[in-house]
């Protein structure tokens, strides 16, 4: 049992349910592999704790951001194939062997790095190959792949093992950019040797079995955020988050409440200061917006979420269970990630890669 004797708030990671996830798209998906998207320590979630999990459950291809990622993960699991995305930067193929790391190759530049260290016959591992077909953030474009192309012997040093693109409006079902691109891959691919194909992250999944290809990468969706706008959402929840309430206190008319005093106190009312803030990834963006929950009843945000601290009107909520270090659910059943980014003005992607590092951290649902 966790020690939450001086907890200020609460983080609960159901890693059971990221499982559940990963196990829904993986059906969802048939025959296409379903890698996992570990990036960012997984959205915030512990990698340590994640990983592990989806291999265990069968997970064999994870995508990390970066080198220190994919060292990290290495050492978390060892049978893991790992592609990071951002490929070499200058001078750190070395690393990449090391640690026996697929760089995804996002340039002509990065290619040409690539089959050089191939070249010196140090083991190089095979790579990925990135193709932009309308992001315009990372991938060669069609010019460069055709001169790529032109030279075969450059191609096969590098050992591509799949070929991947990225989707721009996913989460638009609606958007003719979504086929437009999946058509641009196809199309661009036929010029390389045959290998599988990937273009769908979580929202690419649910366009329809055309998107899936050889791999799917989801990241959001495993951890519970809705891959698709506007549409009840089929994953489920993974994360929990408790405040813990520092003093609750009786107000009344004319008070004012908070930095800036934006917020103005209407009758008698009962309101409870929690030990979480801005510096925790509980946005200012907040203020007088958001809401938390105590047994099923909501509490607005009032005033200016500080720092350290936000304060919540618990008139309606029984005595009894809004006291110094009782708790308030500010993520929770009810009340998701999606509906805090909502209030935030935000993505739930940044809520959850926000979350604070002072919360206390607790996994469940890990034993096999
Ligand atoms: C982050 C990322 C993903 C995962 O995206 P989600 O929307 O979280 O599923 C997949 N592919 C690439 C290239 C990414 O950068």
């Amino acid at each position: 049992m966790t020690d939450l004797s001086h907890a200020t708030a609460l983080l609960t990671i159901d890693v059971g349910a990221i499982v559940a996830n990963w196990r829904r798209l993986s059906l969802l998906v048939g025959a296409a592999e379903t890698a996992a998207v570990v990036k960012a320590d997984c959205y915030g979630l512990g990698m340590e704790h994640v990983a592990p999990a989806l291999f265990e459950a069968g997970a064999r291809s994870f995508f990390v951001a970066c080198v220190d990622e994919g060292i990290a993960l290495r050492r978390a699991v060892p049978g893991a194939v790992i592609f990071v995305l951002s490929g070499p930067l200058g001078g750190d193929e070395g690393e990449f062997a090391a640690h026996g790391l697929i760089p995804v190759l996002n340039s002509l530049a990065q290619i040409t790095g690539w089959a050089a260290f191939a070249k010196k016959g140090s083991g190089a591992p095979a790579a990925a190959l990135h193709i932009d077909t309308g992001m315009n953030r990372l991938g060669l474009a069609e010019a460069e792949l055709e001169r790529l192309t032109a030279k075969p012997e450059v191609l096969a040093s590098i050992r591509p093992i799949t070929v991947m693109s990225h989707l721009a409006c996913a989460d638009d079902s609606d958007s003719p950019m979504n086929a437009k691109q999946l058509v641009t891959l196809r199309r661009l691919s036929a010029a390389l040797p045959a290998m599988p194909q990937s273009i769908a992250a979580s929202a690419g999944i649910f366009l329809g079995r055309g998107f899936h290809l050889g791999m799917v990468r989801p990241g959001a969706a495993l951890y519970g955020l809705n891959p698709m706008q506007g549409r009840p959402n089929p994953m489920t929840q993974v994360v929990r988050l408790q405040g813990k309430i520092a003093q609750v206190r009786d107000v009344d008319s004319p008070m004012t409440v908070g930095y800036g005093a934006t917020h103005r106190v209407e009758g008698r009312r009962r309101l409870a200061t929690v030990v979480v803030g801005y510096a925790d990834g509980w946005f200012r963006s907040l203020s007088n917006r958001g809401h938390g929950m105590i047994g099923g009843v909501k509490v607005p945000v009032v005033g200016r979420v500080s720092m350290d601290l936000t304060t919540f009107d618990v008139t309606d909520v029984p005595v009894e269970q809004a006291h110094p270090g009782a708790l308030i659910d500010l993520i929770g059943p009810g009340h998701t990630v999606d509906d805090v980014a909502a209030e935030a003005g935000t993505i739930g992607y940044e809520v959850l890669t926000a979350l604070g590092r002072r919360y206390h951290r607790r996994w469940i649902g890990t034993e096999a």
